[in-house]
């Protein structure tokens, strides 16, 4: 017996990932709501058959919302690829939950090199958009830390040491 695509393709292939999709769903009911969608799967790595249909989802805001969910189907850490086209980046990683294939993707920005930023005006702080006196021109801690790139922005107090507190 080999696993080979199924010659028919009709809704009635899509039922049991769409059953899979509702029991995620119920079972994590207060994370971040993904974008879904339900696809076959043609990855060679897994030991269901080729063409299974299963549950893609998708989140875009943040990767704490991907990495919530991939907590909570319990998805391998180790297994996570990243890939970028374009401006776009993202994390992936892909198992099989309730029987069909389940892939998880965290789409996410890096800052925009300094260039290709535009002229902040220096009154206002860059992050909560508001003209305080506090304001000073400086390098953001937080992406000075965690990208080691400088970016040099008005940054109130208030957000300065929000910043410092993320990293
Ligand atoms: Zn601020």
């Amino acid at each position: 017996m080999t696993t080979t695509a199924t010659v028919t393709n009709t809704a009635a292939d899509q039922i049991g990932a769409a059953g899979a999709l509702m029991a995620i769903l119920t079972a994590h009911t207060d994370l971040p709501a993904p974008t879904i969608q339900l696809q076959q799967f043609f990855e060679p790595a897994t030991d269901i058959p080729v063409g299974t249909w299963g549950v893609k989802l998708s989140l875009h805001r943040s990767l704490t919302a991907f990495e919530q969910w991939r907590e909570a189907l319990d998805m391998d850490p180790t297994s996570i690829d990243s890939a970028e086209y374009n401006a776009s980046r993202w994390l992936s990683v892909y198992g099989t939950r309730h029987g069909v294939p389940v892939e998880l993707i965290g789409y996410y920005d890096l800052p925009k090199p300094a260039a290709a930023r535009e002229e902040p005006a220096m009154d206002t702080c860059y992050f909560c958009d508001e003209s305080k006196p506090d304001i000073e021109v400086r390098t953001d801690p937080f992406t000075q830390d965690v990208c080691n790139e400088e970016w040099i922005v008005p940054i109130c107090a208030e957000c300065y040491q929000t910043r410092c507190d993320d990293i």
